[in-house]
C-alpha cells in the first residue's frame, strides 16, 4: 500500500508513530512538507525559551494510550532541570517538545524501513489532490509533479491568525508572533506594545517580551478581556462520573446526551467529593465580571486548591468532551458555542510559571488590560486602539488572535479547493473538513466533527492512531 502524508507536524508523527508500532505489512509512505523544521509543525519550532509547552508531560505524548512516552524520552535528568515547582511538573520550552516529535518521527521511519518500507520525505507543499485514471489518488506539489497513493492522509494543521483589524502591511504590525524569537527581534525595548488578544498566545508574547528584557508599556486588548485560567496541579484524580462509559450508558438510555445530563454528571462527581456544584458555576461565571488580574491573582494562590471541580472540567475537555459532542443536539452544541471564551479559558488554561510572570508585569504597571476594544488603526508613528475604556497609543501591535477551529489551514487552502471541486471531501457545518472518499482521511485540528475547543497533543494522537488503524484495515482488505 502507498500511504501519502500531507504535512510534517504532531499529527503526522502520531500517525508514523501508530504504523510503526503496528503489525502492517511494508508498503510505502511519503510525507510532503514544506517547512525546513520537519515534525514541529507550527508550534514546536525553534522558539526563544521562553515559549513552554502548556500542559503536563502526561498529556504531551504522541503515543495513544501510552502516558507515558514522552516523559520517557524526556528522561529524569532532563525533566528535573525544567521542573516547575509551581506546577509540580517539568514544563519545557516548546522547541525542546518538537526534538521529541523529530526523534520519534526519524525512530518511526527507520523502524518501519526495517520492516521493508519504502519511506520518503519530499520537501514541498501539495496544492491539488484529485482523482487519478487508476485507483489512485494524485497529488500535485507546487512545482507541479505528481505523485499517486492508495491513501492520502491530510494532516495539514489549522488556521493561521486572522487580521480582524486589517492591518496587515502597516509598519509595525506583527501578523503571527510565532516564532517569537524572530518577531520580537523587531520591537525595541521601549516601545509601547498592543497585543491583541488575551488568550495563550498573548500570554506568551506578553512573558516572552518581558523575559527580553522589555522596557516599554505592554497592554493586552480584546473584547472579552478574559485570561485564561490557571493550570492547577494534577492531582491524578481520575472521575469515577464524567467518563465515556457514563455518557455512553445516557446515550444509550434516552437516544443521546444533553448538556443537563452532563452538569448532572459532573453534579455528582463533585457531590462524591463534597464540593457545591452551584458554588463551582458561580466562581467559574464571575470570569465574565470580575477584575481580570484579581482573579489572576486568586487563581495563581489556588494552584494547590485541593478542589477537584476545575480540574475534571478542564481534562474532561479533551476526554469525555470529544465523545459527548457527537451525540449532543445542535441546540445544545449552540448553547456550549455560545461560551466559547469561558470553555477555552477553563480548557486551555496558563501554566503557573507564566502566570506569576504576568502578575509580576501587572503589579509593576508595566502591563495593562484593555478589554472592549472596538477598532485598531494605523495613525502617524503607530497605532490607535478605541475601545469602550478610551484610545490607546502604541508603537507597535502584535496579533495574538488565533482562528476558531478547525479553520482551513491558509497553505492548504489550494488543496482543499482541489478536494472540494472533485467531489473528495466537503466541509463541514461545523468547520473541519469530512473526506467523502475512503481513501482520504484527516487528522488534527483540520477534522470535521471535533468541538469547539483546539485539539491538544492528547486528542491529536488519538485520532492517529484511528487513522493508523483505519489504513491496515484498508491494507487488509
Ligand atoms: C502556538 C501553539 C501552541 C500550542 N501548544 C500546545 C501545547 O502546549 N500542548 C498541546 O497539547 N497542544 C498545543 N497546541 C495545539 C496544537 O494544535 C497541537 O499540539 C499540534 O501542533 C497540532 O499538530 P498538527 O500536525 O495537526 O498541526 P501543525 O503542527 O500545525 O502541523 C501542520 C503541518 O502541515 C504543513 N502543511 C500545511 N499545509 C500543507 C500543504 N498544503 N502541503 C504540505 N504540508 C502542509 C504545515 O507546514 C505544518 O508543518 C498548540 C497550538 C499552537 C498553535
Amino acid at each position: 500500500m502507498r500511504i501519502a502524508i500531507v504535512g510534517a507536524g504532531a499529527a503526522a508523527v502520531g500517525l508514523l508513530d501508530a504504523l510503526a508500532v503496528s503489525e502492517a505489512e511494508a508498503g510505502e509512505v511519503t510525507v510532503f512538507e514544506p517547512s525546513a523544521h520537519l515534525w514541529r509543525g507550527r508550534p514546536y519550532g525553534p522558539d526563544l525559551d521562553r515559549v513552554l509547552v502548556n500542559v503536563p508531560p502526561a498529556v504531551m505524548s504522541i503515543r495513544h494510550l501510552d502516558s507515558g512516552h514522552y516523559s520517557s524520552w524526556l528522561g529524569a535528568e532532563r525533566a528535573a532541570a525544567h521542573m516547575d515547582d509551581l506546577f509540580g511538573q517539568p514544563l519545557v520550552p516548546r522547541a525542546l517538545y518538537g526534538e521529541y516529535l523529530a526523534d520519534t518521527a526519524e525512530t518511526a521511519l527507520a523502524t518501519l524501513r526495517g520492516r521493508g518500507w519504502r519511506t520518503r520525505v519530499v520537501a514541498a507543499r501539495i496544492v491539488a489532490v484529485a482523482r487519478s485514471r487508476g485507483l489512485r489518488l494524485a497529488l500535485y506539489t507546487e512545482d507541479g509533479q505528481e505523485h499517486t497513493a492508495d491513501q492520502v492522509v491530510l494532516c495539514v494543521g489549522g488556521g493561521t491568525p486572522q487580521d480582524h483589524y486589517g492591518l496587515g502591511g502597516a509598519p509595525g504590525f506583527v501578523g503571527d508572533p510565532y516564532p517569537l524569537a524572530s518577531t520580537l527581534d523587531q520591537v525595541r525595548a521601549e516601545a509601547d506594545v498592543a497585543v491583541i488578544g488575551s488568550g495563550l498566545t498573548a500570554v506568551d508574547v506578553a512573558v516572552s517580551l518581558a523575559a527580553r528584557g522589555h522596557a516599554g508599556r505592554i497592554a493586552l486588548v480584546s473584547r472579552s478581556g478574559m485570561l485564561p485560567h490557571v493550570y492547577q496541579r494534577p492531582l491524578g484524580y481520575r472521575p469515577r462520573h464524567v467518563t465515556v462509559d457514563r455518557v455512553e450508558a445516557l446515550s444509550r438510555e434516552h437516544g443521546g446526551v444533553t448538556l443537563d445530563d452532563l452538569a448532572g454528571l459532573l453534579r455528582a462527581e463533585l457531590a462524591e467529593k463534597g464540593e457545591d456544584f452551584a458554588r463551582f458555576t458561580a466562581e467559574l461565571l464571575m470570569a465574565r465580571s470580575e477584575e481580570p488580574v484579581r482573579r489572576l491573582r486568586a487563581q495563581l494562590a489556588a494552584v494547590d486548591d485541593p478542589r477537584i471541580g476545575r480540574r475534571v472540567l478542564q481534562q474532561s475537555a479533551y476526554t469525555v468532551g470529544p465523545y459527548a459532542w457527537r451525540l449532543m443536539s445542535g441546540s445544545d452544541r449552540e448553547r456550549l458555542r455560545r461560551h466559547l471564551r469561558l470553555a477555552t479559558s477553563v480548557a486551555a488554561p496558563m501554566v503557573p510559571v507564566n502566570a506569576a510572570a504576568l502578575l509580576e508585569l501587572f503589579d509593576s504597571g508595566q502591563l495593562t488590560m484593555a478589554p472592549g476594544v472596538r477598532k485598531i488603526e494605523a495613525v502617524e508613528g503607530g497605532f490607535r486602539v478605541r475601545g469602550d475604556g478610551g484610545d490607546l497609543n502604541a508603537d507597535l501591535v502584535v496579533n495574538a488572535l488565533n482562528p476558531p477551529p478547525r479553520t482551513v489551514p491558509r497553505a492548504a487552502e489550494q488543496l482543499v479547493t482541489s478536494l472540494l471541486a472533485d467531489g473528495l471531501a466537503a466541509l463541514h457545518p461545523s468547520g473541519g473538513l469530512a473526506p467523502a472518499d475512503p481513501r482520504l482521511h484527516v487528522v488534527g485540528d483540520f477534522a470535521a466533527g471535533g468541538t469547539f475547543i483546539t485539539s491538544g497533543i492528547l486528542g491529536v494522537a488519538a485520532r492517529a492512531a484511528r487513522t493508523a488503524g483505519g489504513l491496515l484495515a484498508a491494507q487488509a482488505g
